[in-house]
C-alpha cells in the first residue's frame, strides 16, 4: 500500500528538537500531496536545541525563530516527546518498529580538541561548556569558571569565540535584561576579568566570525577593543582574498577601525584580537591550574586545496592567562547502533540518506543538520539542508512501502514509553513550563527566567498536569 495517503500516512520519528529537527518537520508538512505525521524525540524536556541552549542571551532577536517552531508544534500532525533519550529509553530498533522512517537531527554536541599539552588543566574549558552554563543547560549548571583571574584567552575565531568573549566583558547590568541563567549572572557580577584575548591561528581575512557579530564589540558600553595594526599586514594571498570576498573585506575593515580607534580607558574591560598565533601548550602553576599559554607565531602557506593554512614559524611567546576557552568548533557524537564517521564527527550520509560503511544506504534512516553536514552555517542553513533530506525520504517512499507494508500504529511508541516508565514531556507540558519562565521574567523586565535543572522542570510540568487533570 502506498505510503503518504490519509489511509496510510507516512509516520516519521525525528530525533532531536533543534532547528534541523523542526525544519525537517516543516518540510514534511509543506508537501501538500503527502499525508505525514511527525513525532519528535528530545533528550532534554525543553525543545529548540541550540536556539535555547546555544544562541547567546543578548541575541534575543535570533531566538524569535522559536515562533516558527511553535507554529509547527501546534500542527495536529505533530507530537513532541521531550525527556526521552534515544539510545536509552528507545532504541533505534524500537523506532524502526514504530515508524516508517527516522530522521536523526541530533546536532554536534561535543567540542573539538586542540591536541596540545595542558589542554585538561584546571581553568581550561571548552567554549561549549561555558555557553551551556550561561544558557542554563541543565547538565552544565554545576560548572565552575574561575572569574577571579585578570585575563582569559579564547582560542578560535568563529562566532562562538565572539559570543564567549562578549559575555565575559558585557556589563552584568546589560546581561540582567536577558534570559541568561541566574547562576551565570550571579557569577559574572563578581568577575574580575579585565582582558579577553582572542587567538586566531590564521589572519584577519580568514577569520570565521561574521561582521555583524564583530561590529557589536564597537557598540558595547564601557568595553575596549584592541587590534595591533601590525597584525593587519596582509600577505599577498590574503590581500587577494580580502579583495575578492566581501565578508572577509568587511571583517578586515572593522578590525582596521578598531586598530585605529581610541585606546581603551585603563579601567575598561578589553577584548584583544590577535592573529597568526597558535597555542602550543597550556602552562600550569604549582597547583595544576592554567597560568598561561605558550603560543607560536604562524605564517600562511598555500595548501593543495588552494586555501591558505597556518604554519608555525618557531617564534614563540608566553601569554599569561588564568582561564582558557577552547572554541575551535563542535563535533558530533555517535548514537547507539547508528553508523558514525569518527573522523568527520558526523553520521555518514548521501544527501541525507544514512550510509552504513559496510552495507551501504540504510533505507528508512535519514539525517539532517549538523550531524549530517558538520557544525557549519547559521540557523537558517538548516532549512535548505532539511528540505534536501525530506526530498530523499519522499523519493524513497515506494521502496519503503515494500519494506514496511503494514501501517505503523500511532500508539506504539507511547505504549513503549509508558511501559518503560519514561516521564515524557508533551508540547503542552513544555508550554506550561514556558509560561512559568516567561511569568518569572516579567517583573524583572526579562524575556524569561530559565528553569535550569531537570527535577525543577519536571516539578513545574507535574504541577501543570495536576491543574489540567482537575475536574
Ligand atoms: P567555526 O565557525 O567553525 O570556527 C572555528 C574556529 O576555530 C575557526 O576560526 C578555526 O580556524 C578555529 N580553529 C579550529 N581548529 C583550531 C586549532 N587547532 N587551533 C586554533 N584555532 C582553531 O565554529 P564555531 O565558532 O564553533 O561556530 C559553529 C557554527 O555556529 C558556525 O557556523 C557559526 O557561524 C555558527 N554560529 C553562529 C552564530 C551567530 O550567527 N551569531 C553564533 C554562534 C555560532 P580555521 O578557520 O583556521 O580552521
Amino acid at each position: 500500500m502506498k505510503i503518504g495517503t490519509e489511509d496510510r500516512p507516512l509516520r516519521v520519528a525525528i530525533v532531536g528538537a533543534g532547528p534541523a529537527a523542526y525544519f525537517t518537520a516543516e518540510a514534511l508538512f509543506k508537501r501538500k500531496e503527502l499525508a505525514a505525521r511527525a513525532d519528535m524525540f528530545n533528550r532534554l524536556p525543553t525543545p529548540y536545541g541550540l536556539v535555547r541552549d546555544g544562541v547567546a542571551p543578548d541575541h534575543q532577536s535570533i531566538k524569535a525563530v522559536t515562533r516558527v517552531f511553535e507554529r509547527i508544534s501546534a500542527d495536529p500532525r505533530f507530537r513532541y516527546f521531550g525527556n526521552v533519550t534515544v539510545g536509552r529509553d528507545l532504541s533505534r530498533a524500537d523506532l524502526l518498529g514504530a515508524y516508517d522512517a527516522i530522521v536523526y537531527a541530533v546536532g554536534a554536541p561535543a567540542d573539538r580538541r586542540l591536541g596540545i599539552p595542558g589542554e585538561d588543566l584546571l581553568g581550561s574549558h571548552s567554549a561549549t561548556e561555558f555557553v551551556w552554563w550561561y544558557n542554563g543547560h541543565p547538565e552544565f549548571t554545576e560548572c565552575e569558571f574561575d572569574l577571579s583571574v585578570q585575563r582569559a584567552v579564547v582560542v578560535g575565531n568563529g562566532n562562538v569565540a565572539l559570543d564567549v568573549a562578549r559575555i565575559l566583558v558585557t556589563s552584568p547590568d546589560e546581561l540582567a535584561r536577558t534570559d541568561i541563567a541566574d547562576h551565570a549572572l550571579e557569577a559574572l557580577r563578581e568577575s574580575r576579568i579585565r582582558e579577553v584575548v582572542l587567538l586566531g591561528r590564521r589572519g584577519p581575512v580568514q577569520a570565521a566570525f561574521s561582521s555583524p557579530e564583530l561590529k557589536e564589540f564597537g557598540k558595547l558600553e564601557g568595553v575596549g577593543v584592541k587590534v595591533d595594526l601590525a597584525d593587519l599586514d596582509l600577505d599577498a594571498g590574503s590581500a587577494i582574498e580580502a579583495e575578492e570576498e566581501r565578508a572577509a573585506r568587511r571583517n578586515y575593515e572593522l578590525l582596521e577601525g578598531y586598530a585605529r580607534g581610541e585606546t581603551p580607558a585603563d579601567d575598561d574591560p578589553t577584548v584583544v584580537f590577535r592573529f597568526l598565533v597558535s597555542p602550543v601548550e597550556l602552562l600550569a602553576d604549582g597547583e595544576g591550574r592554567v597560568r598561561g599559554v605558550r603560543v607560536e607565531r604562524n605564517r600562511l602557506v598555500r595548501a593543495e586545496d588552494g586555501s591558505l593554512r597556518p604554519r608555525g614559524t618557531g617564534e614563540e611567546e608566553i601569554l599569561e592567562a588564568g582561564l582558557v576557552f577552547r572554541s575551535v568548533g563542535y563535533r558530533g557524537v555517535p548514537l547507539p547502533d547508528v553508523p558514525f564517521d569518527e573522523r568527520r564527527g558526523i553520521i555518514p550520509n548521501e544527501a541525507g540518506r544514512v550510509v552504513d560503511p559496510d552495507s551501504g544506504v540504510l533505507l528508512r534512516e535519514y539525517v539532517s543538520g549538523w550531524c549530517k553536514r558538520g557544525p557549519t552555517g547559521i540557523i537558517g542553513t538548516n532549512k535548505k539542508d532539511a528540505a534536501e533530506t525530506v526530498d530523499a525520504l519522499v523519493e524513497d517512499l515506494e521502496a519503503m512501502a515494500r519494506e514496511v507494508p503494514e501501517e505503523r500504529s500511532s500508539d506504539a511508541v507511547e505504549m513503549l514509553l509508558v511501559e518503560r516508565g519514561v516521564d515524557y514531556v508533551s508540547f503542552e507540558d513544555w508550554r506550561a513550563l514556558d509560561e512559568v519562565e516567561v511569568a518569572r521574567g516579567e517583573p524583572q523586565g526579562r524575556p524569561r527566567v530559565k528553569v535550569c535543572t531537570i527535577p525543577e522542570m519536571m516539578e513545574v510540568v507535574h504541577e501543570a498536569r495536576a491543574r489540567r487533570d482537575k475536574p
